[in-house]
């Protein structure tokens, strides 16, 4: 058995359950239609961004080589800080090496001792490890539920924040935003937004879903994004006001600790950010072909969430069922996603979808088509 021979029972449970998860290297010229990535703007592979990235490491190196406060802040990431925050219609913005990290960042930065983070029930993983490593007390609430969220402010005495996903990366569905914050105002507490599945989606241009929703610039809202979805490359950001972003380079361990945001990474967002500057009408498109994709697999006799952004949730039977679905998809030509738990919570299987703003009306109708046929 050894010291690990527990991790054979677990994978063994596993196994049983027909839940093993498998790495499958893709090949740069995959033959498969994408429906399952979240380059939503279809930036990822763009020219102009894979030159941002080429000439940054030619210029700043292949590794930032420190963290933030000692050798990892580049010019470039300083220039990315200020054009995200200007982009997003907020004082200030700081960037990390993922969303992941970002999340960490503002949830236990924002949480002192003695305070109570109210957080949503569907929020993203990264959201709920902020909670479990913050110093405050975590009430968890209903999903999407601004009254939920009242109740438990109402409760606690001391500094508070809410904490939900702007755009919930499984269904799709977004937050109820304006509602969470004018209840959080009421309680002189802050609001803390993942904005990973909004920003280049939803909002004017792609300025996202904050912004959208009257939020953007507010003193009391602190949003977090990921610079690995619509900018096509790879980190994270916290923006807000100049206050709460000084608060983090002081006080965030997921800033403070870790190596700087790769100037790859750097350079290609910040060209993503000044293509979708010049070009706003991708985010357009990236909501219209979600909403299409909708229609067509509605129309097919299809369980999906209608759309709020560009994620599009399609109903499973059960987690096996998801699982072999998203397999015979695959045979077919066509990439899905496929959440099942522990991913997402008991009875809840789908398969995920993206609406990427390239895809094309005879692509969506192929997808589709291959989704029907393969149904279980
Ligand atoms: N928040 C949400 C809602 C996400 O879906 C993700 C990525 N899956 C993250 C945060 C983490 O971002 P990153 O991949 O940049 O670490």
């Amino acid at each position: 058995m050894g010291a690990f021979g527990w991790i054979d029972e677990q994978a063994e449970v596993r196994r049983r359950a027909g839940l093993v998860r498998v790495l499958r290297p893709r090949p740069a010229d995959s033959p498969l239609l994408d429906l399952a990535s979240n380059d939503y703007l279809g930036l990822a592979r763009h020219p102009e961004v894979t030159e941002g990235a080429a000439r940054a490491a030619r210029t700043w190196g292949g590794g930032s080589t420190g963290s933030r406060l000692v050798t990892g802040t580049t010019e470039l990431h300083g220039e990315l800080e200020r054009e995200l925050a200007d982009f997003c219609g907020v004082e200030a913005a700081l960037v990390f090496s993922s969303g992941y990290a970002a999340n960490l960042a503002a949830v236990t930065a924002l949480a002192p001792h003695g305070s109570l983070i109210v957080s949503d029930a569907g929020n993203h993983a990264s959201l709920i490890d902020g909670c479990r490593l913050a110093r405050g007390t975590t009430q968890v609430v209903a999903h999407a539920e601004p009254d939920a969220v009242r109740k438990a402010l109402g409760t606690h005495d001391g500094p508070a924040v809410a904490v939900s996903d702007a755009v919930f990366s499984v269904d799709g569905d977004a937050a109820p935003l304006a509602e969470l914050a004018a209840v959080c105002r009421e309680y002189g507490a802050g609001l803390v937004v993942d904005d990973a599945h909004g920003l280049g989606v939803l909002g004017d241009g792609g300025r996202g879903t904050p912004y959208a929703a009257g939020l953007a610039g507010a003193d009391d809202v602190v949003v977090t994004a990921t610079l690995s979805k619509s900018l096509g490359s790879q980190g994270g950001a916290v923006l807000g006001s100049a206050r709460v972003i000084g608060h983090l380079v002081n006080a965030a361990r997921t800033f403070i600790f870790d190596t700087g945001l790769a100037p790859a990474a750097a350079g290609a967002a910040l060209s993503a950010l000044r293509l979708l500057r010049r070009q706003p009408e991708r985010a357009a498109r990236a909501r219209a072909v979600a909403g299409e994709l909708y229609d067509r697999l509605t129309a097919a006799g299809l369980t999906a969430v209608r759309p709020d952004a560009a994620v599009v949730s399609v109903r499973a039977p059960s987690p096996e069922g998801a699982v072999r679905w998203a397999a015979e998809c695959r045979a077919a030509g066509v990439a899905v996603g496929c959440f099942r738990p522990p991913s997402v919570p008991d009875g809840i299987s789908r398969l995920r979808l993206t609406a990427r703003a390239d895809l094309s009306g005879e692509q969506l109708e192929r997808a589709v088509r291959v989704i029907g046929e393969t149904r279980p």
